[in-house]
């Protein structure tokens, strides 16, 4: 059977299985192994040479899901963006990034670059035009965040794609906000995707993960510097993710429905000053965003009227829990100016748009009216306690 014509939810529950050989059993046997008896010297297994039955298997799901040759399993989100950059960037090589980037990658390029002699770009927007802007004669790499966090801009994956292609740089995208369910950026001409798998790959706020995904040429190339870093999964670890990835189109959809009613909800609401979210009409990127989305996600953010202290109100919800993660089954809400975006300056956070009254909301597949009225009670009790 051709895995391109197999449908999202059998590659989610069956690509990457491994037969249960022995014994017949219905799922995968885990491989806890460290090392591995050889026939021939140059295929030795090994944990953190990311060849072990289950990594090697877990990544063929993950390819199937984002449309490439092939993928490679990491121990973070983080760990996937360092080796993935490392291998394409190396000492007077230049990168280009968009200014609304997650702020562990934006902390990861300024702390960490100066010291391998690698320079980098923040865009001063993030049209593809902003993108041109700063490319300069020794730019190799174009990483782009879409939606993007906390703000849900959204790029031009074409636009930005057949740039680099013009100029022969490689692209990469953080694909995380919009899980392989929503968008395959391989389509629109991205050369490499990565996810932190921690979120909705994961998807139950258990497990610290990473993946790349990729052509065979341009994964080789991450495998050289990777085993040399060791940001590897363990084998455990993996075998998990490979469970939640069962459900992970059932999950993700659940959660984009429950978003999309949501932030229409929000978006009426008296006491909601703005909602960030591209399946709202009035997203400056809505278009957009239905060229290059199967559909909007399950992340949205508002900031509530000014006198509601948004502290204050997350401190009120009994359902909704507040939590630095995302993408789980529960929903989850965080203020990035405290948690998320932190580690950037007032000053770095306003230029990109991050006020103090912004709310992050990772929607999860809770019944819609228990989260309505949450929220509603939340506002309420907040609004009553800064007036009394
Ligand atoms: N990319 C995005 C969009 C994220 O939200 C995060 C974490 O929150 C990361 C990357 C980093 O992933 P991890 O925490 O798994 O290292």
């Amino acid at each position: 059977m051709s895995k391109k014509k197999l449908g999202l939810n059998t590659i989610c529950t069956h690509v990457g299985e491994i037969k249960d050989e022995q014994f017949k059993g219905a799922i995968s046997p885990i491989y806890l192994s460290t090392s591995y008896e050889f026939d021939n010297v140059d295929v030795k297994r090994y944990p953190r040479y990311f060849n072990t039955p289950n990594q090697e298997y877990l990544a063929k799901k993950i390819a199937a899901l984002e449309h490439t040759e092939t993928a490679m399993i990491f121990g973070s989100g983080m760990a996937a963006i360092s080796h993935m950059f490392l291998a394409f960037l190396q000492q007077g090589d230049h990168i280009v990034v968009q200014n609304t980037l997650y702020g562990g990658t934006s902390n990861f390029i300024r702390e960490e670059f100066p010291k391998y002699g690698i320079e980098f770009s923040f865009t001063d927007g993030y049209a593809v035009s902003d993108f041109e802007a700063a490319i300069q004669p020794n730019t190799k790499l174009i990483h782009i965040e879409t939606p993007s966090n906390p703000l849900l801009t959204v790029t031009d994956i074409k636009g930005v794609a057949d740039l680099a292609k013009s100029k022969r740089i490689v692209t990469t995208i953080d694909n995380t906000f919009a899980s392989p369910v929503n968008q395959n950026p391989i389509d629109f001409g991205i050369d490499i995707v990565m996810h932190s798998a921690t979120k909705y790959l994961g998807g139950h706020s258990d497990i610290l993960a990473g993946a790349v995904a990729s052509t065979q040429e341009h994964m080789d190339r991450i495998w050289n510097v990777s085993k040399n870093l060791g940001g590897s999964l363990s084998d455990f670890t993996v075998w998990m993710l490979e469970r939640s990835m069962k459900t992970l189109a059932l999950r993700v959809k659940a959660q984009t429905k429950n978003a999309k009613k949501l932030a229409k909800f929000l978006d009426k609401h008296d006491d909601v000053a703005k909602v960030y979210y591209p399946g709202l009409k009035s997203h400056p990127e809505h278009k957009l965003a239905k060229t290059q989305m199967h559909d909007f996600g399950a992340m949205l953010s508002f900031e509530l009227n000014e006198g509601i202290d948004a502290m204050a109100f997350q401190k009120q919800l009994e359902l909704i829990k507040s939590s630095m993660s995302l993408a789980g089954v529960e929903s989850t809400m965080l203020l990035p100016s405290e948690t998320s975006h932190a580690l950037l300056t007032p000053e770095q956070r306003a230029a990109v748009g991050i006020s103090d009254q912004l709310i992050r909301f990772s929607v999860g597949i809770e019944t819609l009216k228990d989260l309505k009225q949450d929220i509603e009670q939340a506002i309420t009790k907040t609004k009553v306690a800064s007036f009394a």
